[in-house]
């Protein structure tokens, strides 16, 4: 791996294993050149929802073929994009009403990033300030690494990072201090924000926290005047059980940031979905107000024919009984581990198992990460652990034999971990 052509991404070369390489998917499998199926618990970095390669999503991918590529996104529209804004706000929470379509869960940050203070700007009562809760992870670019929790990732860049408000984590019992900060913040009337994961902060941990809190903190922004962001990128397309997290909280976000299950995992697209004030602002014939953003793959038609396809699957096919029906297995399969000792920590999150490892030093780089790693390898499971948090977060058409498969090595890592063998 020292000297691989390419450069992968969270990758140290230096000291990772030779990458396996996968020649097809199949549900909930990858495939690899030797023919090995691997069970994708993770559902290739939490994009995959009803499992790869869906029948439906890859013909209307085809479908698109016939008739698209990359077009210009200014001056020129096509129907996929205009029929995904419709399809989108349908199913949003109410009240948002407009699309802004860009690539990654990462871009789709930066855009409401954007919205939020040219909003602001555009109504000639700038606001500068960004609220944030910690431990939250938002993206890899320079604005959302700002806004994410800044650690061994960051360090590099910090010195260009902009500076947030950070909100203490709402642990139980512990809700209204964070309650008190952001209303404290927002008493400034500087808050342009609060960016937020709804209820689960992934790359966090899987850390979990009331859909009560999430309410009151959309209360106290309104009542401040200030907008809050939800960002769906991974919470949203039914991992909490719902297919946004927002709705368990009864709230509807100013702006909205949803990508990975957007196209049920195949292709790469985003979108910001935003309110009609947000829009208006950016409403003038001074040019000056226009929203400039863009990037050149801006609503690949073939993208958004594929997160058609998705909607479409989402209507027609019970998505929702095999979300609850995985939801019930991982519940049932957290409940054998909750008394554990072997771990210090055990939650389940609708479609979202995670259980803390109890070791000495935890933390992401935590030597039992990668050491993990390998055990699931071997067994053909992909998992890959935040430290030792060990997570499964699959694709809904996984079964309940697979998912016993995954929870016995888990069984297995812990007590090998436990007798110092691992
Ligand atoms: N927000 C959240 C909550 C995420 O989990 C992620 C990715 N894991 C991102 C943003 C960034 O998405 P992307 O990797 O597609 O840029």
């Amino acid at each position: 791996m020292r000297n691989s052509t390419v450069w992968y991404p969270f990758t140290q070369h230096a000291l990772e294993p030779a990458m396996r390489r996968v020649v097809r998917t199949e549900g909930a499998y990858l495939i690899d050149e030797h023919g090995a199926a691997i069970l994708d618990a993770i559902s290739s970095w939490w994009v995959i929802t009803h499992g790869h390669r869906h029948p439906a999503i890859m013909e209307a991918i085809r479908m698109a073929t016939e008739t698209h590529d990359q077009i210009i996104f200014a001056e020129y529209t096509h129907a996929p994009a205009e029929d995904l804004a419709r399809g989108l706000i349908e199913i949003a929470p109410p009240g948002l009403a407009h699309v802004f379509y860009s690539d990654s869960g990462s871009t789709a940050v930066e855009v409401a990033l954007k919205m939020a203070l040219g909003f602001f700007h555009n109504l000639g009562r700038p606001r500068n300030r960004i609220c944030v809760l910690e431990h939250g992870y938002h993206g890899d670019t320079i604005g959302t690494m700002s806004a994410g929790e800044r650690g061994v990732f960051n360090a590099p860049y910090a010195p260009l990072l902009f500076a947030v408000d950070r909100l203490p984590f709402p642990e139980p019992d512990q809700e209204q201090t964070t309650l008190d900060a952001f209303e404290a913040a927002c008493a400034t009337g500087e808050v342009a924000a609060l960016l937020i994961e709804p209820l689960l902060l992934g790359a966090g941990g899987m850390k979990t926290y009331e859909p009560s809190v999430l309410a009151k903190l959309k209360r106290i922004a309104e009542r401040h005047g200030s907008l809050l962001i939800a960002d769906e990128v991974m919470t949203g397309w039914g991992r909490t059980g719902r297919l946004f997290a927002c709705e368990q909280a009864g709230i509807t976000p100013d702006i909205l940031c949803t990508s990975k299950g957007l196209t049920g995992g195949a292709l790469p697209l985003a979108a910001t979905l935003c309110t009609a004030e947000i829009f208006e602002a950016h409403l003038s014939t001074d040019r000056r107000k226009t929203f400039f953003h863009s990037s050149s793959y801006t609503a690949n038609p073939i993208a958004c024919a594929a997160a058609l396809a998705n909607l479409a699957v989402w209507k027609e096919e019970p998505v929702r009984e095999r979300i609850d029906a995985l939801t019930e297995e991982q519940r049932r399969h957290v409940a054998r581990f909750a008394d554990d000792p072997r771990f210090s920590d055990t939650r389940q999150f609708g479609t979202i198992a995670a259980l803390d490892l109890k070791v000495p030093a935890g933390g992401y780089l935590s030597e039992i990460g990668p050491r993990l790693r390998a055990f699931f390898r071997e067994r053909r499971l992909l998992i890959r652990p935040l430290g030792n948090v060990i997570y499964l977060m699959p694709p809904y058409c996984v079964t309940a034999d697979e998912l016993d498969r995954a929870f016995g090595a888990i069984d297995e890592a812990a007590s090998l971990f436990a007798a110092g063998r691992l």
